[in-house]
């Protein structure tokens, strides 16, 4: 199994996960000629793309999901509120996705995870091969760590997770009060420190890939994720795999 980045940050998400020659991609933060272009820089065969996932409604994640999958003829899964705010309700390729019902693709078999953020029916993935020997956890864009989602992404082989921001360089950012008030909060996105605590939580033998993406450019700096990370997974600051939002990042393997 098998993970890029196509992009992450504010500015636009996607990640394409493939197995066993299918893949599926989560979220679409880009327009359709943009994901195609980093599809291509990624060497990755949109042929054997099964579906399209969207998180959520906010435009970092869903901005060129319908044109890509009316382009390529694809079944485009949301929850129910996500394709409400989208407009997506009445059409034929949308399908409903709902909190800990699996969804079972070709190859892969998701679980969407309800996590707390301020869209309205937010949704992260845990992405597992069939018989469930390989789970990627894809997780961005949550305020807060509940219960829930500690159960739900327990031994992952390989995750990517939201270290947004650094609680100083917010204060001290361009940011006004509500919007640092909102990012900071339990249904905004996850600091530095509790993608470390959250990190430490779900630390275990198998784990084999940890990525950091959705990183503020603003109010946050790799070093910082680099430094808070390391030390959870006790190794170099420098062997921190951060996840950028120009490029893409190379493919992370697991097995
Ligand atoms: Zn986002
Ligand atoms: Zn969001």
């Amino acid at each position: 199994m098998r993970y890029a980045s196509l992009g992450s940050g504010s500015k636009g998400n996607a990640t394409l996960v493939e197995h066993a020659g299918r893949s599926l991609l989560i979220d679409c933060g880009f327009s359709r000629k943009g994901i195609l272009e980093r599809m291509t820089a990624a060497s990755a065969d949109w042929s054997i793309l099964d579906a399209v996932l969207v998180t959520h409604e906010h435009t970092d994640h869903s901005r060129g999901a319908l044109a890509v999958c009316e382009w390529l003829d694809r079944p485009l899964y949301s929850s129910f509120g996500t394709a409400r705010k989208m407009g997506w309700l009445d059409h034929e390729l949308w399908r409903p996705l709902h909190g800990d019902q699996l969804l079972e693709l070709e190859t892969l078999r998701v679980r969407p995870v309800t996590v707390p953020h301020d869209a309205h029916e937010p949704l992260q993935f845990v992405v597992a091969s069939h018989t469930e020997e390989r789970r990627l956890g894809v997780l961005s864009d949550l305020g807060s760590i509940t219960p829930h989602i500690l159960d739900a992404y327990r031994e992952c082989h390989a995750l990517q997770l939201e270290a947004n921001h650094d609680p100083v360089m917010l204060r001290q950012g361009p940011y006004p009060p509500a919007l640092q008030a909102r990012v900071a909060g339990n249904y905004g996105h996850l600091s530095n420190g509790q993608c470390a605590q959250l990190l430490e939580a779900l630390l275990w033998s198998g784990l084999q890939q940890v990525t950091a993406g959705h990183i503020s450019e603003k109010n946050n700096s790799p070093e910082l994720v680099r430094r808070e990370l390391s030390r959870v997974l006790g190794c170099d600051a420098d062997s921190v795999q951060l996840l950028g939002q120009d490029g893409i990042s190379g493919w992370f393997e697991f097995r």
